[in-house]
Order: C-alpha cells, then sequence, then structure tokens
C-alpha cells in the first residue's frame, strides 16, 4: 500500500499562490518522490484547478476538495457537488475535518452523509477522525473514535474498493497546536482504528490507509510515517511551504 502525504491548505492561498506552491512541490519532490508515496492536495476550491493545472499529468500527484455537499445540484448557495470538484480534476473529498466538526458544527450523521456520498459520486475520501482533549483527559479516546468510525462510515458499501476510502486519525488538540500525539498514543489509535475498520469492512481493512495528522513537521514526519499502521500524513501548517511539505513528502 502506497503512503498517502496529504496537505490541507484550509482557507489559505490565491490562484497564484497556490499555482506557485503546486510548482514548487513538482519542482522539488516529483523527480524523488519513491514509488510507494502519493502526494495529496486540498487547497480552497477556488485554487483547485491552479493546483491540478500545476500537478499535470505528474505521476503520483493529485489534488482534492476540502468539502462538498451531498446533492448533485440545485438551490443549494454556496455548496459544491462531487461532480464539480471532478471537474477540476480534483479526485478526492475530505470529510469530517475537526474544523468542520468543532467550527462549523457538522454532526456524525452529516460527515456520514458526505462520506458515503462523496464515495458513491466517484470521489475516493478520507474521512477524519479525532478526540478533543476533554475527551482524552477522561479517558473516551476509543469510544470518541469508534462512534466516529461507526457512523461515519455506516452508509459505505461493504464491496468499497479499499484503496477509495482512508481514515486520518487527527486528534484535535495536536491540530494546529504544535503539539504532536507521541508514539505511543498514535499507535494505539491507529491499531483501534483498524481494528474496528476490520469489524466493519472485514479483511479488506486492511488495505485501507490511516493517515496521522496533528503538527506533522518535516522534523517529526520520518519517525510517525514508520509506526506500525501509519499509512500516511494529513499536514496543515507545514504543508502551505512548497519547501516544507517537500521535506515532508519525502521524510
Ligand atoms: C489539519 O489541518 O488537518 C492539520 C493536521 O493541521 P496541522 O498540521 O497544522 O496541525
Amino acid at each position: 500500500m502506497k503512503k498517502l502525504m496529504a496537505a490541507n491548505w484550509k482557507m489559505y492561498k490565491t490562484w497564484d499562490e497556490a499555482r506557485s506552491t503546486a510548482e514548487e512541490l513538482v519542482a522539488l519532490a516529483a523527480e524523488k518522490l519513491p514509488a510507494d508515496r502519493e502526494v495529496l492536495v486540498f487547497p480552497p476550491f477556488t485554487a483547485l484547478k491552479a493546483v491540478g493545472d500545476a500537478f499535470g499529468p505528474v505521476t503520483g500527484f493529485s489534488a482534492g476538495g476540502q468539502d462538498y455537499y451531498i446533492q448533485e445540484e440545485g438551490a443549494f448557495t454556496g455548496e459544491i457537488a462531487p461532480n464539480m470538484l471532478k471537474d477540476t480534476g480534483a479526485s478526492y473529498g475530505l470529510t469530517g475535518h475537526s474544523e468542520r466538526r468543532h467550527v462549523l458544527g457538522e454532526d456524525d450523521e452529516y460527515v456520514g452523509a458526505k462520506t458515503a456520498y462523496g464515495l458513491k459520486e466517484g470521489l475516493k475520501v478520507i474521512l477524519c477522525i479525532g478526540e478533543l482533549i476533554e475527551e482524552r483527559k477522561a479517558g473516551r479516546v476509543q469510544e470518541v473514535l469508534e462512534r466516529q468510525l461507526r457512523v461515519g462510515l455506516k452508509d459505505v458499501p461493504g464491496d468499497i474498493d479499499p484503496e477509495r476510502l482512508s481514515v486520518a486519525y487527527e486528534p484535535v488538540w495536536a491540530i494546529g497546536t504544535g503539539e504532536v500525539a507521541g508514539p505511543a498514543e498514535i499507535v494505539e489509535a491507529h491499531n483501534f482504528t483498524r481494528k474496528i475498520l476490520v469489524s466493519i469492512f472485514g479483511d479488506k481493512a486492511n488495505e485501507m490507509r490511516i493517515l496521522y495528522g496533528g503538527s506533522v513537521k518535516p522534523g517529526n514526519c520520518a519517525e510517525i510515517i514508520a509506526l506500525d499502521n501509519v499509512d500516511g500524513v494529513l499536514v496543515g501548517g507545514a504543508s502551505l511551504q512548497g519547501q516544507s511539505f517537500s521535506e515532508i513528502v519525502l521524510a
């Protein structure tokens, strides 16, 4: 299984900025990219085409949408459909990111509907899960992860191609804080996530990627990516500069 090195640019970068960062990334990492790694960037919607153009036919580089709505088209002001993402060349969608759950108010049910809908519409989907610091302190990590996984995946067909569905474990207290989860915390959460995925999808869940996200940087990526059941990373802040993200991608 290829490791997936994903960048979440959140609400940063104009068209020109996105294009030049994507071009820089290709220049720094494309030739050296190991055959067992893939690069994925989630720019804002307005810069998807700029990133797609910069990546062009470069092997192993793709773009995805940070969000989408659960309808094909219609009177849904401000929303965007999976087909519109695909129209820009994007192949991935992101669901359940902590900022959408905790800042924008999305609940498990809606995240689940979105995950299933994106897969049905032909996107590859990364479902994000992760506990708040209060939940960790209360010893509720597994309870939270299991609920987010079971509700978040409940409408995904059992015969889904495992390469099209990934999970990102992103402890909310580690996102954008500089406080990275320790190796034991990461391995425990990833092993538990794998166990739940196997209970839902059977053996094929061993082919689904589980990414870690939360203050990944060039200096800590190599150690994290080598851990058991860590099949990639999802990176926010340290992915905004081509140089820094290229170091992560090649770590
Ligand atoms: C994220 O936004 O998914 C994320 C992990 O951010 P950061 O790397 O900045 O913690």
